[in-house]
């Protein structure tokens, strides 16, 4: 078995039968323990997986086998997966235990998908580092002194490592795009609607949005088009019907986008110290395959990281307020009241990045201050998407860094929680504007690997799919692999 395989050659390897599913499954089994030190999953789930990859097996045996019937996978501990702990990387969820599977859980493993586990994340997915999890940060396989990026940090690792062949994240200002850059992997975020979010814990329900972190373009597009889809439990699900989403398990990816328009927004790369040159080498693969490439300005880029930061501790500090000690997971010792209970669960159940969103998020929606701060936050996501359209009405797609350098240093932007909200300043726009974006991989600096990102017009993955693959057909940035035991 090829070490970094993708899971169309796992596919092919399984329908040929070169191996069966249970071995494929205990040799995931066996590089997630033996590299149990980079601290990617917060629950494995082997006995179950056992089983499931047995009943794979049989409908192969019996040719009743789909597409990625047998192929391991591994979800973020933020969706819901019936018997296994969901624990969204709080100690408030710790032992919790959802009474349903999310949307995507039930349709991938409806699919045939073998669930191995559930990865490390930020707590509630509010972190760009892992070091918000309640159970330790997850570490970053290029060098294990580094962070993986968050919030899907364990995803991310875990998939760069070679423990997962692909593994879903949720993204809400970047959670999917930044670890994936970090990692040296590939990661989509897709248009917000075009994934159910039931079954999701909500972070910032304006924002927040089911992807896939695999190793390539056409792995991204296979788990996309098994978890989008309407869904009646979730209204702000769209039935953009997109038949070449699809076909893609039928089809295949097919590289394109070589006519295309890409704009460079000049916001992006002015500060862009570490990585301008591997951008501007990667912008140039795509003129060489025939694409234009054109300046644009996105005026409002700087407003993206403030209108944020207040807009999603907004919603987190309502969404949040289900963790009452009542309803859910964490009960303090020895209540005396109930207000004593509320309190005290809450403080000793929540982590400290947490507390901050809820209490500023609290504050910017409180009368009197919720003209100054929600509201222009709301008016400034407004211009933010605005920017995007007029972009997108001269561009097919718009080329950017995903993160201003490579993965930093554990422990270094702990302290300065504003620096750590700045990592997130080229992911956050898109996701404002409710956009599709990917990351893939696009070169290394002093061995660490840097992403680029690629964003499109709403329900414009096809697109971006399409030119990833172009772009991995022509370099081989996606093919480096860090050393693991
Ligand atoms: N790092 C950003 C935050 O902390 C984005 C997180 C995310 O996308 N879930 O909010």
């Amino acid at each position: 078995m090829k070490e970094f395989a993708s899971i169309g050659e796992l596919a092919r390897g399984l329908r040929q039968g070169d191996y069966s599913s249970v071995e494929l499954v205990r040799h995931y089994l066996a590089r997630i323990s033996a590299n149990s030190t980079l601290n990617t999953f917060i629950t494995i789930n082997e006995d179950e997986a056992l089983i499931a990859a047995a009943s794979a097996d049989r409908a192969f045996e019996r040719g009743v086998a789909g597409p990625l019937t047998g192929i391991p996978l591994a979800h973020k501990d933020i969706f819901c997966t019936q018997g296994i702990t969901t624990t969204c990387g709080s100690h408030i969820l710790e032992n919790w235990i959802a009474p349903y599977d999310a949307t995507v859980v039930h349709r991938l493993a409806d699919a045939g998908t073998v669930l191995l586990g559930k990865t490390n994340m930020d707590e509630f997915a509010m972190g760009s580092s892992n070091e918000n999890s309640y159970f330790g940060a997850a570490l970053n396989p290029w060098d294990t002194s580094r962070v993986p990026g968050g919030s899907s940090g364990g995803s991310a690792a875990a998939v760069a490592a070679g423990l997962i062949p692909v593994a879903t994240g949720t993204d809400t200002g970047g959670s999917i795009r930044q670890p994936a850059a970090f990692c040296g992997v590939a990661g989509i975020k897709p248009t917000y609607g075009r994934v159910s979010r039931y079954g999701m814990a909500a972070f910032a329900s304006s924002l927040d949005q089911a992807g896939v972190i695999g190793h390539d373009a056409e792995d991204l597009a296979m788990v996309l088009s098994v978890m989008s889809g309407l869904d009646p439990r979730d209204s702000t699900s769209s039935d953009h019907a997109d038949p070449w989403l699809a076909g893609i398990l039928e089809d295949g990816l097919t590289p394109g986008g070589e006519k295309l328009t890409i704009g460079l927004p000049d916001e992006y790369f002015k500060d862009l110290n570490e990585g301008a040159a591997l951008l501007e080498a990667a912008a140039g693969e795509f003129e060489r395959a025939g694409c234009r490439l054109t300046r644009i300005s996105l005026p409002h880029t700087d407003a993206a990281i403030p209108a944020y930061y207040i807009l999603a501790g907004a919603e987190a500090s309502t969404n949040l307020s289900r963790y009452d000690g009542v309803h859910f997971g964490y009960r303090c010792e020895n209540p005396t009241s109930l207000e004593d209970l509320y309190q005290r669960s809450r403080s000793e159940g929540f982590g400290t990045e947490v507390k901050r969103r809820i209490l500023t998020g609290t504050y910017a929606l409180s009368v009197g201050y919720f003209d100054a701060y929600y509201l222009k936050a709301q008016k400034l996501r407004r211009l933010i998407q605005q920017d995007f359209l007029a972009a997108f009405a001269a561009v097919d797609l718009i080329l950017a860094p995903t993160t201003p350098g490579v993965a930093f240093h554990t422990g270094d932007l702990t302290d300065d929680p504003v620096a750590m909200y700045q990592q997130d300043i080229f992911t956050i726009p898109a996701s404002l504007a409710g956009l599709p974006a990917l990351s893939v991989p696009c070169g290394f600096i002093a061995g660490l690997p840097i992403g680029m990102q690629l964003i499109g017009p709403h329900f414009g993955e096809q697109k971006l799919l399409e030119t990833s693959a172009l772009y991995q057909r022509r370099t081989d940035w996606h093919q480096h692999h860090p050393e693991v035991t």
